[in-house]
């Protein structure tokens, strides 16, 4: 029987899984690879370690296959997005670590771009903001801070790729240098209405356009692997978007929500762009078929990450699934709100001066009802997102679909359904992100014929109903507002290095 392999590209590890069509996992390997952090702000791998490890993991699964790998129709790639690779087109060679999206270095490069006017251009062609996250201003880094870049690359001999592209790269033998819609629409100089590398942008971030690679679709043969038994490359796309697909939220007014560390809202807003007035992102879905599709997309930083804090910070639980039984234990928070601005707050607020904080104590105040208000606080989150993203899109949930290690907690699926008034789903198959790029892959190879036989294959595990009275959802709604208005702005903006 034919399956389909699926390179999923993470921030700390790397995974290799193999799909049957029928949506089951037949097989999966996994490993981690080295974090550095060499400066307080800074994050970095080294991309030989994301390619040592990927390279690997995808060996392990095709050993494991008794020299049937013939079976494999097609590989599609999901990768950590805005991770910014630069190498030497001759000997494959980086010539500095990958930058990774949570690394700050740029702000400054930010704040003075956005100084000198440019956010309103970016925001126009890109539907981006002006943040370190981004790919752009991290090229721009390695151009301006490593010794000779800036020369070899403009005469043409280096490469820029975030992680998709090296992988292609490397998998290709140095043969193929391409990228997809999605990920090039996080790089701050890819034009989402054009579909092509902005020359403004490009001059704006001085970045010489010899060292971008080709922009291909979502869904299609970019090569062939040599070393992976001659498997077809035929999909590619950034994770968060991989996760859409991979929800099949092919619908305009389909929304995924992730809970990791954070959690990544996106609903799928089909031809149209839509514009946010709220501080959420518009991105490229995917494009297939010379067809793109949009989505916006609102972050917020802390999701998953309480839990480990009431695990690691406050030792009230042993483990993250404990925090189900002991928030469980009680009916209710007591009253207590906690925000968990500890890294100060994502979208739609965006302030990164707010600090943590938990209100309502009282003498009756007990472990459990901090933990009740730790799984709440996740939920307030998304629901600030959500609200907002109604209001930018125009369109109103039927359903969230939900996927990531904290969507395993039935207890806060039950409080996000109740606080959202919107029923939330949870698929069979949870590896969504890896799914997603299974999918593109298998499309592209004739796996499956269309995204009809695609809706036949996800099928749901658990549909949590909504069942808070209006009054109820409207206090708890109006206590947490007030909670995180305190929490704003906590930090004086002049001791804001550790923002
Ligand atoms: P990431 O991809 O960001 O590393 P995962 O999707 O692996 O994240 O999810 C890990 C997060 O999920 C952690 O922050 C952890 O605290 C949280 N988590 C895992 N299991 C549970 C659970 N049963 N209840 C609540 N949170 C959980």
């Amino acid at each position: 029987m034919d399956c389909v392999l699926a390179l999923d590209q993470g921030t700390t590890s790397s995974r290799a899984i193999l799909f049957d069509p029928q949506g089951p996992i037949m097989d999966l390997e996994q490993k981690e690879f080295p974090q550095h952090f060499p400066r307080p702000g800074w994050v970095e791998h080294d991309p030989r370690d994301i390619w040592n490890s990927q390279r690997e993991v995808a060996l392990a699964v095709l050993g494991r296959m008794d020299g049937d790998s013939s079976r494999i129709r097609g590989m599609g790639i999901s990768n950590q997005r805005e991770t910014t690779v630069v190498w030497d087109r001759r000997t494959g060679e980086p010539v500095y670590n990958a930058i990774v999206w949570q690394d700050r270095r740029t702000a400054n490069l930010c704040d003075q771009l956005r100084a000198e006017g440019h956010e309103d251009t970016i925001r126009e062609k890109t539907g981006l903001l002006l943040d370190p996250y981004l790919a752009g201003t991290k090229i721009r880094w390695i151009l301006d801070n490593v010794a000779d870049v800036r020369r070899r690359a403009e005469r043409g001999e280096l490469a820029f790729g975030t992680v998709d592209c090296w992988l292609v790269w490397n998998l290709t033998g140095g043969r193929v240098h391409v990228t997809d819609a999605s990920n090039a629409s996080r790089t701050l100089l890819f034009n989402i209405h054009t579909g092509e590398w902005d020359d403004d942008l490009l001059a704006v971030l001085d970045i010489p356009r010899d060292l971008l690679p080709e922009v291909r679709s979502c869904s299609e043969v970019y090569g062939e692997s040599p070393e992976l038994g001659n498997i077809p490359i035929a999909g590619m796309a950034g994770d968060q978007q991989a996760a859409l697909f991979g929800q099949t939220c092919f619908e305009p007014g389909m929304a995924k929500n992730t809970y990791g560390t954070g959690c990544f809202l996106l609903m799928n807003t089909g031809d149209t762009p839509a514009v946010s007035r709220h501080n959420l992102l518009t991105t490229i879905a995917w494009q297939i078929g010379g067809h793109t599709e949009y989505a916006l997309e609102g972050s917020v930083f802390v999701g998953g990450a309480v839990v480990q804090w009431l695990r690691d910070g406050l030792g009230i639980i042993g483990s993250a699934g404990e925090s189900e039984r002991l928030a469980a234990s009680v009916e209710d928070s007591g009253g207590v709100v906690l925000v968990p601005a500890f890294t100060g707050l994502g979208a739609p607020h965006w302030d990164p001066y707010a600090r943590g904080a938990m209100l309502g104590i009282t003498r009756g105040t007990t472990a459990a009802h901090i933990a009740r208000a730790g799984l709440e606080s996740i939920a307030f989150q998304v629901g600030d997102l959500l609200e907002v993203m109604n209001r930018d899109s125009g369109i109103t949930l039927d359903e969230l679909r939900v996927d990531g290690g904290a969507s395993q907690n039935d207890l806060l699926l039950q409080i996000q359904a109740d606080l959202l008034n919107v029923p939330v789903v949870r698929p069979k198959m949870i590896e969504t992100t890896a799914f997603g790029a299974a999918c593109l892959a298998g499309l592209a190879t004739g796996v499956w014929r269309d995204r009809k036989e695609l809706n036949d294959v996800w099928q749901s595990e658990r549909r949590f109903e909504p069942k808070m009275e209006d009054d109820l959802r409207k206090r708890m709604q109006r206590q947490w507002s007030r909670a995180l208005e305190r929490s704003r702005h906590w930090i004086d903006s002049r001791e804001g290095s550790d923002a």
